[in-house]
């Protein structure tokens, strides 16, 4: 397909002064929507896109229904139960122990008097647990990561790592809260790296149970959620050693979780052996209590061994079905992907939350305009747009293959099958680093894009930017988690030609190899036409290709550096670029859903906005990484400068539309909490807040 501005060349200043020309005509025309466009200035680019001239008449009840979870009813229960609950709302200011004890309460409130029970749908419906998590987040974030410590964390440890005996013994005291309790893996030594942990569980055949013990200040277990005040028990990460009859007199089996019981059940003292110290106020989440926690000696039955990957009989003698440690500890760090699919998808909502917030206030707030004329709409700027628009685009296609990521996440949960629990493992390693990085980044755009205002407490970017900020880091580290994506996409390209199959999420890959791998295309290297930029064959095939070039490129180079300088060394060497790879692959995995999404939009309407947002997305993420496609000729420059002008252009196609895309997210109960998202009445909502 070729582009009719081919065969009618224009100079870049002619081309750039007509479009300037087209974008205020229509400035005008959006401020003045009765205004008919002078028949003597053209439309942007008319040629090709003559359809697109008019502002898209979205259905946005369609699209809210598109858009809206299967569990919306149990999100609106948990809105209406804080919204009735004066007492259980969070203030502005709060001190950080009346900001735990809140905290507490409002999951107390939760659990029994609104009748919500997380713990229940952990394992068996975890689409709903996270519908929770993200309604619960928002109404404070704290709350939500109070909720995930109990029963993702303490909660899921237990299920997924234990056998019936601990199901049966501890399930109804975690679900009613009863058995609050922690997730103590990371010490003060060790937190990426988890197989340096050094906490140590001995087993004494004698007594027939274990001794945990704090080997040194650096096993000291850190950062622990619950553990500073409400905890009263913990799943401990501790290096199982057994006792053996030859010369060294122990084995180590390597790191296994324990249930250790920390405070005393009724009078809620801490107990003998155990030492908690309070890790402090944090930047952020003040509202859940991480603690420090130190063992002497203290004596657990043999029962409280999570032996679901490994186990000790009576005679200290080991049994697993996995083989090696190195097995049974990916095997245990499996089971508690959960967590990260959940911060993943919580990250979205924030995105969701300050998006919504920053362009609300956007389309309200005006300053400067023509001389004479009304003061234009600040998202009216072509700047405003470009820090916004694109955001409003990534966050439904990260809201799209968030889904899919939780989707198949419940899926390996009731099949258990190998290569989904794999292919899971990755993509929630990536999803969850790819879009809290995003999300951390969007929430200082956003504060600035609203001025002043932004910086208003009332107003939620502080606390939203400050409460979502470790997202990159707990559950997994970003940078580290991206590696392990690398790690997985070379694993399967080595797979690969070795005969190995690809899962869905990677199948690409398979063609990558064959067609992207061949030199680009002269012909379609120059394809500039607007229906060819949209097409997603080409915007998919642009993300595939640069994937694949990464992969075979890293692939290579870790090949000639393993040579001199050892697979570590050669690892650092190509970290920049494993990590670009990582990000790649998960970019391509984003736009497929998304473009899978619009595909699948049952109201046309709402199809037609999905479009604008997806293409807007993949435009928007190509240009960034111009250089890369210029550099190998995949894009000819003129087909660069189109691209370009195009994403522009759906910036603000996106921005006429962007009430209703934003409208379409439902959020108002919470949202509208920060005043200046207020629509119609911003400035008394806000002038009240100080006093007025
Ligand atoms: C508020 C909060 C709550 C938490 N809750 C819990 C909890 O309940 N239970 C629990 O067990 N833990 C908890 N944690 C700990 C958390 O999981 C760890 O902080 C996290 O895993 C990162 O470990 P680290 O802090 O030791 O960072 P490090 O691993 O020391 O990382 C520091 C920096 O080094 C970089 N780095 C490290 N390794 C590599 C590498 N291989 N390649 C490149 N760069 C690297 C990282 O990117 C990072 O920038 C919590 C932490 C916080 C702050």
């Amino acid at each position: 397909m070729e582009s009719r501005r081919e065969k009618n060349p224009m100079t870049e200043e002619e081309s750039d002064g007509l479009i300037a020309a087209r974008r205020i005509q229509r400035l005008s025309l959006h401020l003045s929507p009765s205004l008919t466009p002078s028949p003597s200035l053209p439309l942007v680019q008319t040629e090709t896109c003559s359809a697109r001239s008019k502002k898209l008449d979205v259905n946005g009840e369609a699209l809210s229904l598109y858009m809206r979870g299967k569990h919306i009813d149990i999100q609106e229960k948990i809105f209406d139960f804080f919204n009735s609950r004066p007492d259980l709302q969070t203030p502005i200011e709060i001190s950080k122990d009346d900001h735990r004890e809140l905290c507490m309460n409002q999951l107390i409130g939760l659990v029994r008097e609104a009748g919500v029970r997380p713990f229940r749908y952990v394992a068996d419906d975890p689409e709903k647990y996270f519908a929770i998590m993200e309604a619960v987040g928002s109404v404070d974030m704290s709350l939500g990561i109070k909720m995930g410590v109990q029963y993702s964390l303490w909660g899921g440890s237990v299920i997924n790592l234990g056998t019936k005996k601990h199901r049966d013994k501890y399930f109804d005291g975690i679900d009613n809260l009863d058995y609050t309790g922690c997730f103590a893996m990371t010490e003060l030594h060790h937190g990426s790296n988890v197989q340096g942990l050094q906490t140590t569980a001995t087993f004494d055949p004698l007594k027939d149970e274990f001794v945990i013990d704090t080997p040194n200040d650096g096993a000291i277990k850190w950062w622990i959620g619950n553990a500073a005040v409400h905890g009263k028990f913990a799943t401990v990460f501790a290096r199982l050693i057994l006792p053996t009859h030859d010369s060294k007199g122990v084995s180590d089996m390597g790191v296994h979780a324990f249930i250790v019981p920390i405070r005393d059940m009724k009078t809620h003292q801490t107990l003998p052996g155990v030492e908690i110290q309070d890790c402090g106020h944090k930047v952020g989440l003040n509202g859940v209590d991480n603690g420090a926690l130190r063992f002497r000696s203290v004596r657990i039955p043999r029962d409280n061994l999570l032996n679901r990957f490994g186990d000790v009989s009576r005679d200290g003698t080991y049994t697993s079905s996995l083989p090696t440690i190195n097995k049974r500890f990916g095997a245990t760090l499996g089971e508690l992907v959960g967590g990260r699919v959940g911060l993943a998808y919580a990250s979205v909502g924030v995105l969701k939350i300050s998006a919504t917030i920053a362009i609300r206030y956007s389309l309200l707030r005006q300053q400067f305009g023509p001389p004479k004329q009304p003061e234009v709409s600040i998202l009216d700027y072509q700047s405003q747009q470009h820090k916004l628009m694109p955001m409003l685009a990534s966050t439904y296609a990260y809201h799209f293959a968030t889904l899919y990521l939780v989707e198949k996440y419940s899926e390996m949960k009731k099949t258990h099958d190998e290569q989904l629990v794999a292919d899971v493992h990755a993509l929630s390693a990536g999803l969850k680093s790819y879009v809290t990085s995003y999300t951390a980044k969007a929430l200082s755009v956003c504060r600035e894009a609203c001025g002043g205002h932004g910086y208003a407490a009332v107003n939620r970017f502080g606390s939203l930017r400050n409460d979502h900020d470790i997202f990159q880091t707990f559950e997994g580290d970003n940078t580290v988690l991206l590696q392990q994506v690398a790690a997985d996409l070379l694993k399967r390209y080595k797979e690969k030609f070795q005969g190995g199959t690809l899962t869905v999420t990677w199948s690409y890959l398979r063609e990558s190899m064959n067609t992207y791998l061949s030199q680009p295309n002269p012909v379609t290297a120059r394809w500039e036409g607007e229906d060819h930029l949209r097409d997603p064959k080409f915007q998919l095939d642009a993300f595939r290709y640069r994937t694949s070039r990464l992969l075979q490129n890293v692939a290579a180079r870790l090949q000639k550096h393993s040579k001199t300088l050892g697979g570590f060394g050669a690892w650092n060497r190509c970290l920049n670029h494993l990590l670009t790879l990582a990000e790649s692959h998960i970019e391509t995995v984003i736009l497929a859903k998304f473009i899978e999404a619009v595909k699948n939009c049952p109201d046309p309407s709402a199809k037609a906005a999905l479009k604008l947002a997806c293409d807007l997305y993949a435009l928007d993420r190509i240009w960034k990484d111009i250089g890369t496609y210029r550099n190998v000729d995949y894009v000819a420059p003129n087909k660069a400068k189109a691209i370009h002008k195009l994403t522009e252009y759906l910036s603000f196609q996106v921005r006429n539309v962007a009430k209703e895309l934003v409208d379409a997210f439902e959020l108002p109960d919470h949202v509208t909490r920060a005043p200046i998202a207020m629509q119609s009445d911003a400035y008394s909502q806000y002038t009240q807040v100080v006093g007025f």
